[in-house]
């Protein structure tokens, strides 16, 4: 285990990423099997991508959660922002990003997320947030200023938000709905029975509820939710999640192996097979979602941009499908 993870460097202190954390039982991180092997960050793209995150001071969940695949995303531009700051007001048991009272918002975050959008030259981009619970509307209003921010700087860059539950904060998913992002991505994370343990902030029924919304405000709107897998949950409790969110209209899951990050993170229970993970993508598509991804070193934003051109042309698709079946009627 790596202290890097578990102590912040960044600001020049020691200051605990995880201090909720601290007391809590070491947990061994188990030895990933073979079928999870991952590209060295070592590509001259890749160390352009984070210069340029350094030089438009930006944070990106990519960093902020050791994500296994930044060297393959970084190495063709694909970084994923996260905005509102580096810490967060939650502290669920797996995510490694910092926890604590985060810092004011930067009014200039917007536009230099814009400008890093052009700059990289993104066909789509996907923007996440750590939780502000802090905040009257838990970072609607920004989010929806980044949103209109990478309209304006990069007019054809489609774009996917990753939002937090805006838990207790009414009217907040309106404001970040009527800015029209292209994708609403909201992660229920894990079956309902480990809430409690794994994401002991958050509701089940509202993460459900927020995407259900999402489409009765804007059906155009596509909706994407995902899911960790080997934290402890069975198969029929995946397929029971996939069927709640069939019934709230979401588009597209994802699924992919859950990675400890430290020795004070949920254990991993499980390592998912591929051929498990095979099975899991068909029941999801036979359950009737438009795009699905599932795979050991499958995350949110992992090869969202092909993915959205896949979900658009499916979307197409079954509309070319129900008309030409009312025709025929
Ligand atoms: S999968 Fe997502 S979070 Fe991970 S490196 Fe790629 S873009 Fe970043």
């Amino acid at each position: 285990m790596s202290t890097r993870l578990v102590i912040d460097h960044r600001k020049g202190g020691a200051a605990l990423r995880h201090p909720e954390k601290a007391h809590r039982p070491d947990n061994p991180i188990a030895r990933k099997p073979d079928w999870i092997r991952v590209k060295a960050p070592n590509h001259p793209v890749y160390h352009e991508t984070r210069a340029l995150m350094r030089e438009q001071k930006l944070v990106t969940v990519c960093e902020e959660a050791a994500c296994p695949n930044i060297g393959e995303c970084w190495s063709q531009r694909h970084a994923t922002m996260m905005i509102m700051g580096e810490i967060c007001t939650r502290a669920c048991a797996f995510c490694n990003v910092t926890t604590g009272m985060p810092n004011p918002l930067d009014d200039g975050e917007p536009e230099r997320v814009g400008e890093a959008v052009a700059k990289l030259g993104l066909r789509h981009v996907v923007i996440t947030s750590v939780d502000r619970d802090d905040l009257p509307d838990g970072g609607a209003a920004h989010f929806a200023r980044v949103i209109r921010a990478v309209r304006a700087a990069s007019s054809s860059t489609t774009i996917e938000i990753l939002t937090p539950d805006f838990l207790r904060k009414p009217a907040s998913l309106e404001v970040v709905v009527a800015a029209r992002p292209d994708v609403f991505n909201h992660n229920l994370e894990t079956v309902p029975r480990l809430y409690t343990t794994i994401r002991p902030g958050a509701r089940y029924y509202q993460s459900l509820r927020l995407l259900d919304d999402v489409k009765r405000h804007d059906p155009s709107i596509f909706t994407k939710s995902g899911l960790m897998v080997g934290l402890g949950e069975d198969r029929p409790e995946i397929l029971q999640v996939m069927d709640d969110l069939r019934v709230a209209d979401v588009d597209f899951i994802t699924l992919g192996q859950y990675l400890q990050p430290t020795v004070k993170h949920a254990p991993v229970r499980d390592f998912v097979t591929p051929d498990a993970f095979a099975d899991y993508a068909a029941m999801a598509r036979a359950k009737g979602f438009l795009q699905v991804s599932a795979s050991p070193l499958t995350r949110s934003s992992y090869h969202a941009d092909s993915d959205f051109a896949e979900l658009r042309a499916a979307r197409e698709a079954k509309l070319a499908a129900v008309r030409s079946g009312a025709e025929s009627v």
